[in-house]
Formats: C-alpha cells, structure tokens, sequence
C-alpha cells in the first residue's frame, strides 16, 4: 500500500535488534504495545504477568527495575510508582477499608503519617500507635478488625531501629499484613522479608536512584496474592512511574553498594566528632552506643546508614544560626544523594506537628538532621565543625 508522508510519519519503522541485545537496559518510551494476536491482547488487560499492553499497567524498563529491587530484597514481585508516597498509598488505600483498624509505630515519615490522618478523618479507619520495638505492645493493640502493621526500619530523624522480627512475628501470628518502610536502610543493609515482613515500601527518589535527580517508589512482595491485590489498585489510582524515571533508578542501583559504605563510613566518622564537640548535646545513630537502639541495630544491621540528627545546646536559636552558617552541606530537604544535606526539622519537615507529636518523633527545638552524602569526610567536618562555632 502507498502511503502519503501524513501516514508515513505516524507508522515509524521499528528498530530490528537480531543476534545481539544492549547492555544496559533502554528506556521503552511508550505509552503502549501492539498486539498481533486479539486473543493475547484481551488476556494482557487483566493480569501483571501477561504481555506488555498500557503503560498504566506495565512498561519493560519499570519491570526491569521491579524485578531488580525485588530480587534485592528478596520478594516474589513488585509494583513501581511514581514517587515513595505513591507506593505506600498504593498499599494502605488498596488493602484498607471503611471499618478497618490499622497499627502504626509512633514515628514515622511525615507523608505517612499525613495519609494516615486522611484515612482517619476521611475514610472511617482507625489506628493505635504502638512503639516500634515492643511486639507486646502490638499484640495488646490488634483487634478483630485490625489489617495492617506499619513499620519504619530505621525512622526519621531520630534513628529508631523497629524490631522487625518480633513485630512481623506478632502480626504473622495474628494473620495482620505486616508493612515495613525500608527506604532509609535499603536493601543492603536490612532485607525486612527476611524478618518476616510481607511488604517492603521504599521511596527510590532516595538511595535507590542516588542521584537526587528523580522521584519515584516501589513496593516489594513477599506473597503473590497480595501483589495482585495491590496491582490491580495501583492500576486503578495511577500512581505509574515514567520509564524515563526508573531507568534513571536503575542507573543509580547499580552503584548503591558502593554509596552506601562511603554513606555508612562518612556518618560514623561524623557523629564520632559531634558527639565530642561541646557545642552539641546529643547525637543520634543508632552505631552510637547512647542510641536506645543500639542493642536492636547490632543484631539487625551490618551498619547503619547516611542520616543521623543531633541535638543543639542553644536550642531553636543555635538551630537557625547553624542552618544559617553550614556552607558545603546544601540546606534541602530528602536524602540519599552523594550531596550532604541538613535540615531543621521543627522548622521544615516537621512544621506541621504539635508539641507532642514533634516529641513522639523524637525532635526537639535544636534538632539538626544530616542526610551525609559521600563526599570526602575531612571536608564534611570542617564544614559542620564552622558552624557549630
Ligand atoms: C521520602 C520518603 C518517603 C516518601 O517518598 P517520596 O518519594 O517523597 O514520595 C517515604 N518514606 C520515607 C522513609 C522517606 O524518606
């Protein structure tokens, strides 16, 4: 058939690859797939597995990282969305409904405990908030009528290490889905599935992609039944990632081991001269032996990770003079980036809070939260130690 130049445009010849594929994984900039076969074409619509068909329902680079941070942490699937959020509301809106109680640790990332607000103010669902490391305290709140347990590995921006096998062992026990937020340890450094989790929920905008150049999320699962269950939602929300943004992610991932050790080093060496510096009243990371969870830590982490806070003597005043004064670190929120980052949470992230909310998150007026990047370590100190003066 003859086709005029209009035609000719939009039907672009495909590219053939024979005998040979690339080496790294190529960004499927398509919103969607044609099918030679109906029959194939109607079964693709209705399953996670079957033939690549729209863009909301699978793409091959998401896959690609899907699969890859679900053999990380070893999971039987997983489901990418366009930003951490994405992910955990994508599990607490597809798993949770009108009636339903819901057990969450008392600290956990601002966004989350927003939506859990929302879900209560707005959605006829209740929650108990227990602490993060005390599975009788879980036992005591779970009621006929409770469904999930959500848990931080390691929380912000004091550092509490969740007890992740004795907790997923109450909520297994009890038949309660167990969801673990594992963004700040990664996959590296704490596998929750092996603790027993049935959920594993990262924001990948942080150390999975590494770059602070992308936004995005994941959701890894233990049992296929409750991947199917949260796909089908997620299709209906479209909470999708951009294949552009996860293969960025997949960038980032292939290096993540070797970040994570400059993060880990660069955080001890840090808050071994901090916790030396008189300017400074407290210091939390949990490779400190002063961390209430530095007993949990040793058993549960190899290491622990690029965020730590600390406390200011002068309060709110030493705070803001400090954010004032750091030249090198970039005063921004999020983490996991090669940049440092610091924040004044009760200034910033955590703004929102109540007195006694800040307090149940561990913060306090002079709180500083230092997301350490992987820059050289003499530099980093010479730069906190001039503001702290
Ligand atoms: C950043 C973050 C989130 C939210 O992720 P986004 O990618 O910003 O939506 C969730 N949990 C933790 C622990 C985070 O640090």
């Amino acid at each position: 058939m003859e086709l005029r130049p209009e035609t000719r445009a939009v039907h672009l010849p495909q590219p053939e690859i024979t005998g040979s594929r690339p080496i790294t994984v190529p960004i499927y900039q398509t919103s969607g797939f044609v099918f030679d076969d109906p029959a194939v074409f109607a079964d693709a619509m209705g399953r996670p597995d079957g033939s690549f068909v729209y863009g909301r329902l699978a793409n091959p680079t998401v896959r690609s990282l899907e699969t890859a941070v679900s053999g990380l942490e070893g999971g039987v699937a997983a489901l990418a969305t366009g930003s951490g959020m994405g992910a955990i509301n994508c599990v607490l809106l597809g798993l949770l409904g009108p009636g339903d109680h819901l057990v969450s640790q008392k600290a956990i990332y601002g966004g989350t405990a927003a939506m859990i607000n929302e879900l209560v103010h707005r959605f006829g669902i209740t929650v108990t908030y227990v602490p993060e490391d005390d599975p009788e305290a879980l036992r005591a709140a779970v009621r006929p009528e409770t469904k999930l347990v959500y848990l931080e590995t390691l929380a912000n921006p004091a550092l509490q290490v969740a007890d992740l096998p004795g907790m997923c062992a109450v909520a297994r026990e009890l038949g309660i889905v167990s969801v673990v937020d594992n963004t700040f340890a990664t996959p590296l450094l704490c596998r929750p599935i092996e603790h027993g989790a049935d959920i594993v929920v990262h924001s990948t905008t942080k150390y999975l992609s590494g770059h602070t150049d992308v936004v995005g999320g994941l959701a890894v699962f233990a049992d296929d039944a409750l991947y199917r269950k949260v796909w089908h939602f997620s299709v209906e929300l479209g909470a999708t990632p951009d294949p552009f943004a996860a293969w960025l992610t997949l960038r980032g991932l292939q290096t993540l081991h070797l970040r994570m050790e400059r993060h880990c080093s660069n955080a001890r060496y840090l808050v071994s001269r901090l916790a030396a510096h008189p300017a400074v009243s407290a210091v939390h990371w949990p490779g400190l032996p002063s961390h209430p969870s530095y007993e949990l830590a040793g058993k549960l982490l190899p290491d622990f990770g690029g965020v730590f806070s600390f406390e200011l003597a002068g309060g709110r005043a030493a705070g803001e003079k400090f954010m004032a004064a750091v030249r090198l670190a970039l005063l921004a929120p999020s983490l996991g980036g090669v940049e440092t980052l610091v924040m004044h949470p009760a200034t910033t992230s955590h703004r929102s809070l109540s007195p006694e909310e800040l307090t149940r998150h561990g913060i306090g007026e002079g709180t500083i939260r230092v997301a350490v990047g992987i820059e050289h370590p003499e530099d980093l100190w010479a730069d906190l130690e001039q503001a702290l003066s």
